[in-house]
């Protein structure tokens, strides 16, 4: 059966050109980047190369891009290591109560370490407010940590505002913009951010690479400790394929992220437009204007969303749902609390994002599906 793949913000296939600039790199190139003969030489121009790429992609400096396994090492890297390194000047962080569990949960550790946190609520479209960050800013604070685009219902944020009062102050602003890079313009001194996340495996490149951008002069303890790689801050044998891949995929992206995201935002709104229209009563969560252009959430009264899963799965259409199973209990999403869902829509909604091999017949076959199975699922369930 044919598959109709609707959950690019999970993670999305690696474009062929990515894969193929790889190759080398596992086998006449293999080299160790650290080796001082030829074979480990050329690894280390592959790596410097691709660190460049990076580099411009985002505005900053190559010495500024640290490669490492992804958005979660990133995003913790980022966290303990600005909050640890600034700890002697206060121990107050600002956070939103919506960020991504790689950013959520080394924050709540560094809180058992003794730091305090401040988890800003958001509005109901997922929105923070740059005003509530000014106001919840004291002389202890140090860090502040915002995720760029919502990575369950797409909210954009204004980290502009937010990264123009961190530099003034002289705080860190932590950025994961795992959701944005490679989609939308990301430029690191326009934002005014200290650090910021990106991943590989989101962008159309592999699995377990990512970035971390830090700005010159920032302080950053490191917690992968060994030897002397990436400039000693972060240990370990690089990824060079998988920094090659990266370095590809931005490529790629550099050069069709305008067009895409246009032909994207036209598919979302087809999207959208048709489900509200066959499903009147769906609810769509997240900012109506600035949100991702790939991303549409929404809540189904009546409906559960694990059991609308089984059943779009049975016919094809792989999507995601707006709360996470953790060992055999379903728990609302922290993001779909945070914009104030009733448990009810919580467990009735369903995330669809597309991306680039999504087809205008893909949403015409996902809304030939979909009305009928939440009208099947609604029947049994009032049963
Ligand atoms: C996917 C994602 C991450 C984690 O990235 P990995 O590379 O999978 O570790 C972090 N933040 C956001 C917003 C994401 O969407």
């Amino acid at each position: 059966m044919e598959k109709y793949y609707f959950d690019y913000a999970s993670t999305t296939p690696a474009d062929p050109q990515v894969i193929r600039a790889m190759e080398p790199y596992f086998f006449e190139r293999f080299g160790n980047p650290s080796s001082p003969h030829t074979i480990g030489q050329e690894a280390k121009k592959a790596l410097e190369d691709a660190r460049q790429t990076v580099a411009d992609f985002l505005n900053a400096q190559p010495q500024e891009i640290l490669f490492t396994s992804g958005g979660t090492e990133s995003n913790n890297h980022a966290t303990i290591g600005q909050g640890r390194a600034r700890k002697s000047q206060g121990q107050h962080i600002i956070v939103s109560a919506i960020e991504h569990h790689s950013a959520l949960r080394p924050v709540e550790s560094l809180q058992k370490e003794g730091f305090q946190v401040s988890f800003l609520p958001v509005d109901r479209y997922g929105w923070l407010d740059p005003e509530q960050v000014i106001c919840a800013v004291h002389d202890k604070t140090i860090l502040i940590i915002l995720l760029h685009a919502s990575n369950e219902i797409g909210t954009l944020q204004d980290i502009e505002a937010i990264g123009r009062f961190a530099t003034e102050r002289k705080m860190a602003f932590h950025v994961d913009a795992v959701q944005t890079v490679g989609h939308l313009p990301v430029d690191v001194q326009k934002i005014g951010c200290s650090t910021l996340s990106l991943s590989g495996h989101k962008l159309y490149g592999p699995k377990g690479i990512g970035a971390l951008y830090l700005r010159k002069g920032t302080p950053l303890t490191s917690f992968l400790l060994g030897g002397d790689q990436e400039q000693g801050r972060r240990a370990s044998t690089q990824n060079v394929a998988g920094a090659v891949g990266l370095a590809k995929a931005v490529e790629i992206c550099q050069s069709q992220m305008l067009e895409e995201a246009k032909l994207q935002r036209e598919l979302r709104d087809r999207l959208i437009q048709k489900i509200s229209t066959q499903i009147p009563d769906a609810i769509l969560n997240g900012h109506p204007t600035r949100r991702l252009p790939n991303n549409a959430h929404f809540s189904f009264p009546g409906i559960d969303s694990e059991s609308l899963l089984m059943s779009l799965d049975l016919a094809g259409i792989c999507a995601s749902m707006g709360s996470a199973c953790t060992s055999g209990v379903l728990k609302a999403s922290h993001v779909l609390t945070a914009i104030g869902l009733s448990e009810e829509l919580a467990f009735g909604s369903l995330r669809l994002s597309v991306g680039r091999w999504t087809r205008p017949d893909h949403i015409d076959y996902l809304s030939s599906i979909l009305p009928d199975t939440i009208r099947r699922l609604r029947k049994t369930a009032s049963i």
